[in-house]
């Protein structure tokens, strides 16, 4: 795993040298990889030139330090000196320099707010800010504040200009049950939108509404069973939490509050639980289907387009990839559709021999662990309103949102006319799921089904090449004149940026086009 190919990294072609948003990555040079990074944090090396001592950081103090090589970012009110780090950067040196002798919070959210910065800083901490700017006036100043929380009230003003107001929560008890209601005060609330977790005597439950997550966190008062239960009302948007008592005793109280109880703040960091492995099967020659299984003290569902976070320890440091569930639809005789055991999550995951990630999640036995983050993603299901054309053009492991999509839209969109799916590959090896492919759009007459092959045997009498006007152009004809149409892009991000291109100057409106990046 650590024996690191020499060619300079990420290679031309890569996903790895242009993320999302247009954000560019740059060539790191040769050495500076996150695996060299890592190395260097175990090396012993004093990485903050403090000698090991942790200082408390004035502002007058953190802005002094804003200099390449001498560069103190405060995130979450800790402070790094991330000089040490800049060449392994792979956004590059001057993204870190934005943020350089000042609070890099609000940046470092909008640009990677899932990764993992405390444990692949923990070695260039400087120390905390020693005192926290007085509370702002406004909403965007509220934005500057070190550790980025809104009061409620604030929050709630800033929602109420917007339209949704704060939940606000209840409780009421049984012999045996204690049941937690939340009052949303949105409709569009479903049990998608509601995240709990019961973990060592911590009980979080987070509700999702936009861009902001409403926390209820406690230590509870009392022992309760491990399973738990989730109803949600969505007419009213009330949500119940039902929690088994261990012992049948009246509970005073419910518990004492944890950091962010019953408060209404933006949507930022992400929590994890620890999942089991259930199974791993191959599916082609190097990708395999990993199945998951939620604790039982949690309730969380992947909605569809969105994707998670797996997380391990790698060399002591804990390194996060995205990941997209799938469900097992195509697998299991194309049958009862959609609701699965909520407790198990799939993943079909490419295993890259010289890649981080993926080797160690492949060396994982039955029964071990893996940390699953909260869901994230934009895509919206009001996407598939009064659809008739659906068209997915996916590229490698691209193909994982649409499994999801395309179980989703045969089942429930009554207006859908058709599902096309062009999947691009490098070989006929490469391509997942094939026969259930073929099978499906051999069961449903709207569902049809087009390889396009790269780097074919000469036995392939399929199409062949790389995403091109002349691929696209017959496959993208509407069933209609005037159909409502969506067509889902999702693959290496070249292929993605290349596709989006070409359904421009095909006519295709922005809304219209769905892509998914990280
Ligand atoms: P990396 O270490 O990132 O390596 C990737 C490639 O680069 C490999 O070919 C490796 O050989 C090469 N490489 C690594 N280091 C060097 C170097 N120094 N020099 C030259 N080459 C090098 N993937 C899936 O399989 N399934 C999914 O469902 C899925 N969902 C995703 C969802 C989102 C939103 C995104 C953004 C990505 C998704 N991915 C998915 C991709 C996934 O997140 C990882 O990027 C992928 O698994 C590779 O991780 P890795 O750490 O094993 O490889
Ligand atoms: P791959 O096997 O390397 O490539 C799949 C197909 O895409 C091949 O035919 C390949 O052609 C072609 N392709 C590669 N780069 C291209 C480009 N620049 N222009 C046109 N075609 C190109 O793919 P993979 O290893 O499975 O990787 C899948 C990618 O999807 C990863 O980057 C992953 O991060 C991304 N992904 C994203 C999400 C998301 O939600 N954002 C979800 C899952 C996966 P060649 O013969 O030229 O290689």
């Amino acid at each position: 795993m650590l024996n690191v190919p020499s060619q300079s990294f990420p290679a031309p072609s890569s996903q790895q040298r242009v993320a999302s948003g247009g954000r560019s990555k740059v060539p790191l040079k040769q050495g500076r990889s996150l695996m060299d990074w890592i190395r260097l944090t175990k090396s012993g090396k004093d990485l903050t030139g403090l000698k090991g001592r942790l200082i408390e950081v004035t502002e007058e103090e953190l802005k002094k330090h804003n200099k390449k090589d001498d560069c103190w970012i405060c995130i979450r009110g800790l402070v790094y000196n991330v000089s040490p780090y800049m060449e392994y950067h792979p956004g590059g040196e001057d993204e870190l320099m934005k943020a350089a002798g000042s609070d890099g919070t609000d940046l470092f959210d909008q640009v990677h707010r899932w990764v993992n910065y405390e444990s692949m800083l923990k070695e260039c901490l400087v120390g905390r800010m020693a005192i926290k700017p007085a509370v702002p006036k406004d909403y965007r100043e509220e934005k500057k504040v070190v550790n980025g929380m809104l009061p409620k009230s604030q929050v709630t003003d800033a929602l109420a200009k917007e339209g949704p107001r704060s939940p606000s929560y209840d409780w009421f008890q049984t012999d045996s049950l204690v049941t937690i209601v939340i009052y949303t005060k949105q409709k569009d609330i479903n049990l998608d939108s509601v995240i709990v977790d019961h973990q060592d005597d911590s009980f979080r439950a987070e509700i999702i509404i936009k861009d902001y997550s409403y926390i209820i966190h406690l230590g509870l008062s009392h022992e309760i069973q491990e399973d738990l239960s989730v109803r949600v009302v969505e007419n009213v948007g009330k949500i119940e939490i039902v929690l088994k008592k261990k012992e049948n005793t009246s509970w005073k109280r419910l518990g004492h509050p944890l950091e962010n109880h019953d408060s209404l703040v933006p949507k930022k960091g992400l929590h994890y639980r620890k999942c089991q492995l259930i199974s791993k099967e191959g599916v082609t020659h190097d990708t395999k289907l990993f199945c998951l299984m939620l604790p039982p003290s949690t309730h969380l569902q992947v909605p569809i387009g969105q994707h998670v976070y797996l997380k391990l320890p790698i060399t002591g440091t804990e390194i996060v990839k995205p990941y997209t569930p799938v469900s097992d639809f195509l697998l299991s005789e194309v049958k009862e559709p959609v609701i699965l055991n909520n407790k198990y999550i799939y993943f079909l995951i490419k295993i890259y021999p010289a890649g981080l990630f993926t080797p160690e999640l492949d060396h994982l036995q039955i029964g071990d662990f893996v940390s699953v983050s909260n869901p994230e993603g934009n895509f919206k299901i009001s996407q598939f309103q009064e659809l008739e054309d659906l068209i997915l053009l996916a590229a490698g492991t691209g193909f994982t949102p649409m499994v999801k999509i395309l179980t989703y839209a045969l089942t429930n969109i009554p207006s859908l006319r058709k599902v096309k799916l062009m999947f691009f590959n490098k070989t006929e090896d490469d391509i997942i799921w094939r026969s259930q492919l073929e099978k499906l759009a051999f069961k449903d007459k709207r569902f049809d089904v087009e390889f396009v092959v790269s780097a074919p045997t000469s036995e392939w009498n399929g199409k062949r090449g790389h995403i091109s006007p002349a691929l696209l152009s017959e496959f993208l004809k509407r069933s209609l004149d005037k159909s409502k149409v969506l067509v889902c892009i999702c693959g290496p991000t070249p292929f993605t940026e290349q596709g989006i291109r070409l359904l421009h100057d095909l006519n295709f409106s922005k809304d219209e086009i769905h892509s998914f990046t990280a």
